[in-house]
């Protein structure tokens, strides 16, 4: 049986949870002893199918080219895969998609399509059916097993390595599906940063509500991640004051991030922002509140008035 895993982009250019979703759907089929392919569904896409063929693990990628599948429109993406997933001579014992806003917005609905439960946000594959996931904002690992004969599963980036380039895989024109119509492309509005992505950084320099002010946060943080080569983040409370935009937040209800190094500043460490940080490698507190939760999670931790020790760490970078 065959694993086939949603590739997420722009047309042009491919995103990297597309590599770590093939990493994941790669450990389901040393389980499944089947091969892994990857759909591109989208509009003048050749480039991303042709940049996946050199994905190690990948057998196949199937391309799916048509006008209403340019701006990924959720409905009609789904369309494409079920037209995939239910053509008769081809065999899929799993849909495979980053837990990305891509992939949340498709998987469900092919798994109520198909009638089949989904299983979300999958940090370990046990066996083909058998998938670990956490819950209760990341304070428990729930092992889900799967009793459909298609598993839908979404998996979290943080949680698998990029698949490596070494592959040797052809690409294969496959059915669009149809345009469902309920939905229409109005425009797009781009966030354009020198900063790297917030998910993909291997720097994450994060401010919280002690920063006290978007003024703050842009003069006292944003050089810190200028000096760090880092991308910003934030807690939700800093989201909420309209320090930071919406998608900086980190955590629970905002992005999962793991990077090499993580530095919290003047965030308290409240367990939803936990949920979104805490398998960084290295954490780096800085909090003037000795008893903040963040100073339990953090590999080192000055304590500390934020105003004084982010500028004295940027002059130390020069
Ligand atoms: C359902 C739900 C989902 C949520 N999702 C998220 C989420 O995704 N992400 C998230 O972050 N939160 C989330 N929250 C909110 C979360 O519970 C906290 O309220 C929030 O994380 C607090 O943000 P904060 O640490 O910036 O603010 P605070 O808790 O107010 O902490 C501010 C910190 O700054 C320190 N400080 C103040 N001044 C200075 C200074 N001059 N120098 C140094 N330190 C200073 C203080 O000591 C304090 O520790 C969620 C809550 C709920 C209920």
């Amino acid at each position: 049986m065959t694993i086939l895993v949603i590739a997420e982009h722009d047309n042009t250019s491919l995103s990297p949870a597309t590599l770590n979703a093939i990493s994941a759907a790669s450990v389901i089929s040393t389980f499944e002893d089947g091969a892994v392919e990857v759909l591109v569904a989208g509009h003048n896409a050749a480039a991303v199918a042709e940049q996946l063929t050199s994905v190690a693990g990948v057998s196949k990628v199937l391309y799916a080219d048509a006008g209403h599948l340019e701006n990924g429109l959720a409905e009609n993406v789904e369309s494409a895969v079920l037209e995939v997933l239910r053509n008769p001579t081809r065999q899929y014992s799993h849909l495979v998609v980053a837990a990305t806003a891509y992939g949340k917005s498709i998987a469900p609905r092919v798994a109520a399509q198909l009638d089949v439960a989904q299983v979300s946000d999958v940090i370990a594959v046990l066996g083909a059916d058998t998938f670990e996931r956490p819950i209760y904002a990341g304070n428990a690992i729930a092992t889900v097993q799967s009793v459909d004969t298609m598993k839908v599963v979404t998996v979290r980036t943080t949680a698998f390595p990029l698949a490596s380039i070494g592959g040797g895989a052809t690409v294969e024109s496959v059915s669009p599906g149809h345009d469902a119509g309920v939905s229409r492309y109005v425009g797009r509005e781009l966030t354009k940063s020198e900063r790297p992505e917030l998910t993909a950084a291997q720097i994450v320099v994060s401010g919280g509500r002690g920063l006290g002010s978007g003024e703050n946060y842009e003069g006292v943080l944003a050089p810190l991640a200028d000096k760090l080569g880092a991308a910003l983040g934030a807690s939700r409370a800093a989201v909420d004051a309209g320090f930071a935009p919406n998608n900086y937040q980190v955590g629970q209800t905002g992005k999962i991030v793991a990077p090499q190094l993580y530095v919290a500043v003047g965030i308290s460490g409240a367990i939803q922002h936990l949920a979104g940080m805490k398998d960084s490698k290295v954490i780096v507190a800085i909090n003037k509140d000795p008893e903040a939760p963040i100073f339990s999670v953090a590999d080192l931790g000055i304590e500390g008035d934020l105003f004084e020790v982010v500028p004295a760490l940027v002059k130390a970078l020069d």
